[in-house]
């Protein structure tokens, strides 16, 4: 399936969810009225969205009646478009810059961080990077286990310690090992229980001490991986993690099983922090790079009612 359809058919949900119900609040009147832009206001604002990404949208949408941009009923759905697009912003590229350069990869247990190392690594390897992964979420024999098998799917080369080894030891062994065989970019799988929220962010503040010393001058991506069906949950996820790590951007999983996509412009509101890639299934080749565009495309699309 070629990328966008695939993607229309990840975020079939959340379109049907939100966009399809905009298709029935206009097919519902006539002309732009006050009671139209009320209406979809009510519509924005329960879908996940959010009430303050709701609110700078309906404030876009009136200046754009106001002045005269939208007057009639089927320019609402391009005006819609192109204030989403804005406001969401491009991911943009991962700063991948020295040899090696760090990804760490943090989130809470189930989020998806394991699935998105291997689909990462996969990518990078197909544009001829060396990779390599650290297998720092000791917590779990079945965790290491599990990022194993990701990177002999990827071809990523993995380095791992016992369950129960202190995950900071692990990186430092990773870091070594990444400096040895030159590899260009180490990625940082990371435990995500949350029952000790303290213990998980001592840790990551350990692992972060680690790299810094061994690994100063590296290019460094702090990647959050969120579940888009915990819906705004995501949100109080990433403003915990944030006082933890200097998260550069997001990965958001699970699209393909959420009308939640809405999330998206909430997060970019809320947060501030870009978007870089969107997991639409658990397959190796079921990521992408965020792209505004693309993404606002799919969810206007037609079709594929549910
Ligand atoms: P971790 O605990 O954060 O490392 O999460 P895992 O990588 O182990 O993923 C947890 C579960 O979510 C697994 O069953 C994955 O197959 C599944 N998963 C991860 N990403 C996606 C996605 O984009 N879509 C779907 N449908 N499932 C996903
Ligand atoms: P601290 O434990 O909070 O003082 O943080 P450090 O930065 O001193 O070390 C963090 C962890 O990295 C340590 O607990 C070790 O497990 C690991 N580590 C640090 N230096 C070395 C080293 O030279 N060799 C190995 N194998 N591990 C190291
Ligand atoms: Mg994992």
């Amino acid at each position: 399936m070629a990328f966008l359809d695939k993607l229309k058919a990840g975020l079939s949900k959340t379109k049907n969810a939100i966009f399809g119900q905009v298709n029935e609040v206009l097919k519902a009147f006539v002309k732009v009225d006050e009671d139209l832009l009320d209406e979809l206001e009510e519509l924005l604002i329960v879908s996940d969205i959010g009430v303050n990404a709701t609110e700078e949208i309906m404030e876009r949408l009136r200046d754009d009646v106001k002045e005269g941009r939208l007057k009639e009923k089927d320019q609402v759905i391009d005006a819609l478009k192109s204030i989403l697009e804005e406001m969401i912003g491009e991911g943009g590229e991962l700063e991948l810059s020295t040899t090696p350069s760090v990804i760490l990869v943090i989130g809470v247990n189930g989020a998806g961080k394991t699935t998105s190392i291997g689909k990462i690594s996969n990518r990078l390897i197909g544009k001829g990077k060396k990779v390599v992964v650290a297998a720092a979420d000791t917590f779990r024999a079945a965790a290491i286990e599990q990022v194993a098998v990701w990177c002999e799917r990827s071809g990523a080369e993995l380095v791992r310690q016992n369950e129960g080894s202190d995950p900071a030891a692990v990186v430092f062994d990773a870091i070594a090992y990444a400096k040895r065989k030159q590899a260009d970019v180490l990625i940082i799988d990371t435990a995500g229980r949350l029952h000790n929220k303290k213990n998980l962010m001592n840790e990551l503040a350990k692992i972060n001490r680690v790299i810094e010393r061994e690994l100063p001058d590296a290019a460094r991506e702090n990647l959050l991986v969120l579940d888009a069906t915990t819906g705004q949950n995501a949100i109080l996820q990433a403003k915990e993690f944030s006082n933890a790590a200097n998260i550069t951007g997001l990965v958001l999983n699970k699209l393909d099983g959420t009308a939640k996509g809405g999330i998206v412009l909430s997060i970019k509101k809320e947060l501030g922090i870009p978007v870089k890639f969107i997991g639409v299934g658990e397959k190796i080749d079921d990521m992408q790079e965020f792209v505004a565009s693309e993404f606002i495309e799919a969810f206007f699309s037609e079709g594929e009612e549910e």
